[in-house]
């Protein structure tokens, strides 16, 4: 078991906070203790970051030196993927499979923001007045926080850092409790690949004591927070008083339309990944299912079958379809809602406990669960469950289907399955949604943005705009003239 330490100001030190853990969800095992990052360590850090994006050397590091930094950072990750990927695997449960795909994403999105800084541009306007030449740059924005939730670390991490640091910030990191282990060794690779000291600092610990602190502090110029919608509401205010920016990406409890056309084996699969894929622990989870009444029991037919053939087990071993969840607290929360939705008047079809195989008895597994028999009112279909549980209802009229889609509290992700290219953009645009998927799911590209609408969030990570998010923009004026200012006269 590691003793591991935090990363302050660019220095490897031990956290002078409360003792903390890193457990295995898949046993309960401990895989590494360490102190957390008390308000001391949060002031040390901040002090390196202001000096750090402050240095003149680094104000006047050319774009592309900038960049080889990232690119390192990808190249490094890239030679050790199965590595990080089991470690990540340690911290979150998430099976083999979906960690690799994370850790390659976390590579990925490194190259995006290098190349994204080398292009990055001001703009030159064209001014209405003669002798006067215009410009606006992007300027860093100072020290910004970036917190993390625990279900996609290295990947939501990236997100967050990398394009920061690109942008000339000073980041210090959060991540979450159950999951310190990933952004730690985040922070070892920024520091291989030649960051220099201060620019990036790892705080882990609770969230309504560190995190909290971080946010307040008057010198973080910037909050990025992924996590729920709640912690995000809180933040947002915290943002409000100092009056600084927030980027929020916050829950969600997504629509999967089937229209009556669609492809039956293509939508089944796609929705049976889209929910029951990192164990339904993800923002985007197709958690509702809306299915034409005409092809409503033999989709389901299908469903069925493809969801109990799913494979339980191990995280570290290969094959595996879904893991543990991140804890036994939380497994308990989605039970609650399946006995919840029962309550309701909701027919369990299959699930709805943990697997009866006693060689996962030690870790907070549970089975992909489908329910059906429910409004879109229930209260299973309105609140975030966070788990594999999918609620399956019948539709036949599509007025009445946007209705229901759009009748959520959230609005991050939809998606539509169908043969019909113009109608699903037509409904494209009507579904309150920051992203659409149409004859696919839960597929990303780091160039795409992403983000919220209603309470799934505020503002948009990846692509270009995922750069400025982190930056400001100072307009200068110079009179290339030598006219005289007559208002003295
Ligand atoms: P959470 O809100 O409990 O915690 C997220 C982070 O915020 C953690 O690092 C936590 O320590 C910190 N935090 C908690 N209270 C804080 C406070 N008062 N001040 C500052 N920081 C604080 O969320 P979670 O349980 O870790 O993650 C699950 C949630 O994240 C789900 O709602 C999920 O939908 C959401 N999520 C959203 C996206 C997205 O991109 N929209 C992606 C992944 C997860």
């Amino acid at each position: 078991m590691a003793e591991l330490k935090i990363f302050v100001g660019g220095k490897w030190q031990p956290g002078t906070g409360k003792a903390m853990q890193s457990i295995f969800p898949a046993d309960g095992s401990v895989n590494a203790t360490l102190n957390a990052a008390s308000l001391n360590d949060l002031e040390e850090a901040i002090a390196c970051g202001e000096r750090a994006w402050r240095d003149p050397a680094w104000r006047a590091m050319m774009p592309h030196a900038r960049a080889r930094i990232l690119s390192r950072v990808a190249d490094l990750i890239e030679a050790r993927v199965d590595e990080l990927a089991a470690l990540q695997t340690r911290d979150n449960g998430k099976p083999l499979a979906e960690t690799r795909g994370l850790v390659m994403s976390a590579a990925g999105t490194a190259c995006y923001f290098a190349a994204a800084c080398e292009l990055l541009e001001g703009e030159l306007p064209t001014p209405r007045q003669a002798d006067l030449l215009t410009f606006s740059r992007y300027e860093p924005l100072g020290v910004v926080a970036a917190i993390t939730p625990w279900n996609s670390p290295i990947a939501s991490e990236m997100q967050k850092v990398a394009p920061a640091i690109a942008a000339g910030n000073a980041v210090i990191l959060k991540p979450a409790e159950a999951t310190p282990l990933m952004a730690l060794e985040l922070a070892r690779l920024f520091e291989q690949a030649g960051l220099p000291a201060g620019l990036l600092s790892v705080l882990p610990g609770k969230g309504s004591i560190i995190g909290d602190a971080l946010a307040r502090h008057p010198r973080v110029r910037k909050i990025s927070f992924t996590g729920g919608t709640s912690t995000g509401r809180h933040l947002a205010h915290v943002a409000a008083e100092k009056l600084i920016p927030a980027s929020l990406e916050l829950g969600g409890k997504s629509p999967t339309i089937v229209l009556e056309d669609a492809d039956i084996e293509r939508a089944a699969r796609g929705i049976c990944y889209g929910i029951f894929s990192s164990g339904g622990q993800a923002c985007i989870a197709g958690a509702r299912l809306f299915i034409h009444q005409r092809i409503y029991s033999t989709l389901m037919a299908r469903l069925l079958e493809l969801t109990r053939a799913l494979r339980i087990g191990h995280p570290l071993t290969d094959g595996v379809h879904l893991g543990p969840l991140i804890s036994k607290q939380h497994r308990q929360g989605v039970m609650d809602y399946v006995q919840l939705a029962q309550r309701e008047g909701g027919r369990l079809l299959c699930g709805g406990e943990a697997p009866a195989d006693p060689t996962l008895a030690a870790g907070s597994y549970f089975q992909p669960t489908i329910i059906e028999g429910l409004s879109n009112r229930a209260r299973v279909c309105q609140e975030e469950i966070f788990g594999p549980v999918l609620v399956a209802m019948p539709f036949s009229d599509e007025a009445d289907l946007i209705r229901q889609a759009n009748d959520s509290v959230y609005g991050l992700a939809a998606g539509i399955w169908t043969r019909d290219a113009g109608r699903a953009l037509r409904l494209s645009e009507q579904l309150e949604a920051g992203t659409v998927w149409i004859n696919t799911y839960k597929v990303f590209s780091i160039s795409t943005p992403f983000g919220g609408f209603k309470e799934s969030g505020l503002g948009r990570e990846k692509g270009i705009q995922g750069l400025k998010v982190w930056m400001q923009q100072k307009s200068v004026y110079l009179a290339t003239g030598n006219g005289i200012n007559h208002w003295c006269d």
